[in-house]
């Protein structure tokens, strides 16, 4: 990961704050992994070190979001476990990260309250348990499912069809 933050292709450093983008990130435990859109390291007493960098550094996730803010809290939550990885990870401490809508073209503060990691750890645990069970939840395809970013696993279209069962007792 120091190796990846300090790639000149990936990083750049504007002022006091380091920008990487594309970084892959995991916790163990929570059983996640994924890719930061953009992670800016502010510079900050406070912070933490970072390897072949002068000064110390905390991090700040941003995630880019096509269209307008959604109703529920999802974008938040997929924010928050970000910088719950990156915790883990970094062994620090994230107070907040940022939101980028395309519309409006600004960044949302984000604060990573207590409650919004106990909506992530729940989250989490749910997933965890479906997975376990092998189960995969019904969903109502919607407009937010063309921008989806796994709407090819996903395939919700599939839902339209009738079960293998139904069929099978239609037909036989
Ligand atoms: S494609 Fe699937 S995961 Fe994506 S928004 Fe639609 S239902 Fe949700």
């Amino acid at each position: 990961m120091h190796e990846r933050a300090h790639n000149e292709a990936l990083t750049e450093k504007r002022g006091k704050v380091i920008i990487t983008r594309g970084m892959n990130i995991k916790s163990h435990s929570l059983g996640l992994s994924g890719k930061c859109d953009v992670l800016e390291f502010h510079e900050n007493p406070n912070g933490i070190t970072l390897f072949g960098w002068e000064g110390r550094y905390l991090p700040f996730p941003i995630e880019y979001k096509h269209g307008e803010p959604k109703e529920n809290n999802c974008d938040a939550a997929q924010l928050c476990a970000q910088a719950m990885c990156l915790e883990e990870m970094l062994c620090c401490e994230i107070k907040q990260g940022a939101l980028y809508y395309g519309k409006p073209r600004r960044r949302e503060l984000i604060a990573f309250t207590d409650e919004l990691r106990q909506e992530v750890y729940e989250a989490v645990e749910q997933m965890h348990l479906l997975y376990m069970k092998g189960y995969t939840p019904n969903v109502k395809r919607t407009k937010k499912c063309n921008s989806c970013s796994i709407k090819e696993l996903c395939v919700p279209a599939l839902m339209k069809n009738p079960s293998v069962k139904k069929y099978l007792e239609e037909n036989l």
